[in-house]
């Protein structure tokens, strides 16, 4: 749920949050950043953003443990 999502939100350092939002992956545009809207995730213990690129718009995830 969304309150769900909120609340790992808050569990990640700001530090390591910037960190990943800094370093996507975009297949048009190789390292890009994530476009506002993005969601992480917590699963399986590691850290899952999805979201699009700043750059084209295209998705983007990123896993980092
Ligand atoms: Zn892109």
């Amino acid at each position: 749920t969304e309150i769900e999502a909120l609340r790992e939100r808050r569990k990640i350092p700001e530090h390591i949050r910037r960190l990943l939002l800094a370093n996507a992956f975009c297949h048009n545009c190789g390292t890009t950043e994530f476009a506002p809207g993005y969601t992480l995730r917590m699963r399986h213990g590691c850290v899952l953003i999805e979201g699009c690129c700043a750059k084209c718009g295209a998705e983007v995830a990123r896993l980092c443990d």
